[in-house]
């Protein structure tokens, strides 16, 4: 039996020129989100990546001193793959990110500089689909790149000076959200959304047994697939819209 039509992902907005994607980790892009950075970028399309931290709590056997630095060459490297080369760290710390003014006031300073129509993050809301149980530092910086999108505009809430208001974000998109109104055909980027993925060698290593490229090209093609469903049957990356 088909779906309902009422049911399908709507294609996200193609009239926008600048996004930045925010979020808590290295490789929280990566998980699932990269293939359709790939085809914005193609499209010439600029985005640049924001992070409050640089997962230097994310490896057991590695200290954060070692671990942060690391995790950050891999983070650009990751990024290059797609095509953004602006990549950079609020210097929160991993684990214990928290939600409030400071974070706000960090994140909507990002907005202000790299003054983008499209905001990206991942899932700000409790759990994932009801069925695990999010991170604090995604639940976080989720909320607060929401929130920080309208602070960005008002030149009231947390003046810097040499930093003009902006007010220009149209949408925000929520990647990894269970409830998913929008996509984007994952195909064309799909091939540089695993090499992106596998820039997080040393992560990836820790975390599984498998060989890294199966592990990853299972993960993301599987996600893809799954998403598609709603998506006309075409393997795609999905999100959350909000508008302003
Ligand atoms: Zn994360």
């Amino acid at each position: 039996m088909t779906e309902p039509t009422n049911n399908q992902l709507k294609p996200m907005p193609e009239d926008w020129t600048r996004a930045l994607a925010v979020v808590a980790h290295p490789d929280d892009l990566e998980y699932g989100c990269s293939a359709a950075i790939a085809s914005w970028t193609d499209g010439g399309r600029e985005i640049a990546y924001v992070l409050a931290t640089r997962g230097e709590a994310g490896i057991d056997t590695m200290e954060p001193a070692k671990c942060g630095p690391l995790r950050e060459q891999e983070q650009r490297a990751s990024a290059a793959v797609v095509g953004v080369t602006e990549v950079e760290f609020l210097d929160h710390k991993d684990g214990v990110v928290e939600y409030g003014t400071a974070l706000r006031r960090d994140i909507a300073a990002a907005i202000r500089r790299h003054r983008p129509e499209l905001v990206i993050t991942l899932n700000h809301r409790d759990t994932w689909g009801g069925v695990a149980w999010n991170t604090p530092d995604h639940v976080a910086v989720g909320r607060a790149t929401l929130d920080a999108a309208g602070d960005a505009g008002n030149r009231w809430i947390f003046p810097e000076p040499g930093l003009e208001p902006w007010n220009g974000v149209r949408w925000v998109a929520v990647a990894g959200s269970s409830t998913p109104t929008h996509a984007v055909d994952a195909t064309p980027g799909m091939e540089r959304a695993v090499l992106s993925l596998l820039e997080h060698r040393t992560y990836i290593e820790v975390l599984t047994d498998e060989d890294p490229e199966t592990y990853v090209r299972s993960f993301l093609t599987g996600y893809a697939q799954t998403t598609g469903e709603r998506f006309g049957g075409k393997p795609a990356v999905a999100f959350e819209l909000f508008s302003r």
